[in-house]
């Protein structure tokens, strides 16, 4: 199949790696022509996002098309609805964040008390984000007091919602893939931290508490079917006091599912490309514990270096490492959890 993928990021680089184990054919579209899903695709097309002529041209001359990121023209993707398995419905919901929550509440699943940023009203302590466009915690601002909000220069023109600041014991993530019969593989739910609103580590250690998953996939089961979807989807929870209250959902393959390429029997990515390409997606299961350590600005020079058995670097071959920019990531799959956290630690330390 010809298999056309807008954004020519890390995901759309591993969705083309997963399709090429199937002989696809695949083209991209990136305003960068070295993007990294330039170094897999067979053609890429590059435009801006906004250029719908681009965007038709592509979809037009493909049998299906993914995308790998929320930034896409909504009315476009309603348009080719037939040829993109994730559908719209995926992406009017979580586009924005105050109608993302109120999906969520509606499907009677616990979120954090929010509410549209008007006259000044804040909740203490909460954070402000931008209803549309953030992303790795960007627009978003920590208000521990009143006097917060005078520091903080929001934009007038911008929409924000306020949300209670939820003190979470941990926090985790459900990935999914649902194909066009029904079917849901659910992943091991790795447990995340973040660094400066961006993800940090992925472990999937099997080592939360089972009614704690249990709820959270539940939950992602309702997302699932209430959006028809097919492909992979993750979605972020907060762990507090033994209940999982809803963050928010990505419609596509998600950072904390990069573990499942070494660390599963079948990826994200791979069962991805089986769902958008009408097969069935194949169960999925934990093959050793494994940690994805994300690899972020100039930290690249030196994971480069490491040389020591089950850990497996992905290079996003970017040409500029900004401060916090994903560059890459790795994963440890050890056969025994000790063994992955003393890898893991010692990386964080920059002593292997
Ligand atoms: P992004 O789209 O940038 O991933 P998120 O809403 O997921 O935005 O926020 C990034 C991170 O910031 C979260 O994973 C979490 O660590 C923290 N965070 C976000 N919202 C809240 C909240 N309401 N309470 C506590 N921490 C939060
Ligand atoms: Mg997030």
């Amino acid at each position: 199949m010809i298999i056309g993928i807008i954004g020519g990021g890390q995901l759309g680089m591993m969705m083309a790696e997963a399709a090429k184990k199937y002989q696809h054919t695949i083209i991209g579209l990136d305003p960068n022509s070295l993007c990294p899903l330039s170094y897999v695709a067979d053609d890429i097309i590059v435009s801006e996002y906004s250029d719908v002529s681009a965007i038709s041209k592509l979809i037009e001359t493909c049998d299906v098309v993914t995308y790998e990121f929320e930034n896409v023209d909504l009315e476009l993707i309603k348009k080719y609805e037939n040829k993109i398995p994730q559908r719209s419905d995926a992406l009017h919901f979580s586009k924005n964040r105050l109608i993302e929550k109120e999906f969520a509440k509606n499907l009677n699943i616990k979120t954090p008390r929010f509410f549209r940023y008007v006259n000044q009203k804040v909740l203490i302590p909460s954070i402000i984000k931008t209803t549309t466009g953030g992303y790795d915690g960007k627009g978003q601002f920590k208000i521990m007091s009143q006097s917060d909000i005078d520091q903080f220069k929001l934009n007038k023109n911008t929409e924000y919602i306020v949300e209670e600041y939820i003190d979470f014991d941990y926090e985790i993530s459900v990935v999914a893939t649902r194909d066009q019969y029904g079917k849901k593989v659910y992943y091991p739910v790795p447990r995340n931290t973040h660094k400066n609103g961006v993800l940090f580590l992925s472990e999937a250690l099997n080592d939360i508490d089972g009614l704690i998953v249990s709820k959270a996939i539940n939950s992602t089961s309702l997302i699932l079917d209430k959006l028809k979807y097919i492909g992979t989807l993750a979605v972020e929870y907060f762990v507090k006091d033994n209940d999982v209250i809803f963050n928010e959902f990505a419609p596509r393959p998600h950072n904390s599912g990069h573990y499942t390429i070494e660390g599963c029997t079948v990826s994200q990515f791979e069962n991805h490309i089986l769902a958008i390409t009408g097969e069935k997606i194949k169960d999925s299961t934990l093959v050793n514990p494994s940690i994805m350590i994300n690899v972020l600005g100039k930290d690249k020079d030196y994971i480069k270096r490491i040389n020591s058995s089950n850990i497996f670097y992905h290079d996003y071959l970017k040409y500029e490492a900004r401060s916090n920019r994903k560059m890459g990531h790795i994963t440890i799959v050890s056969e025994t959890k000790s063994d992955t956290i003393s890898k893991r630690n010692s990386i964080i330390e920059g002593q292997l």
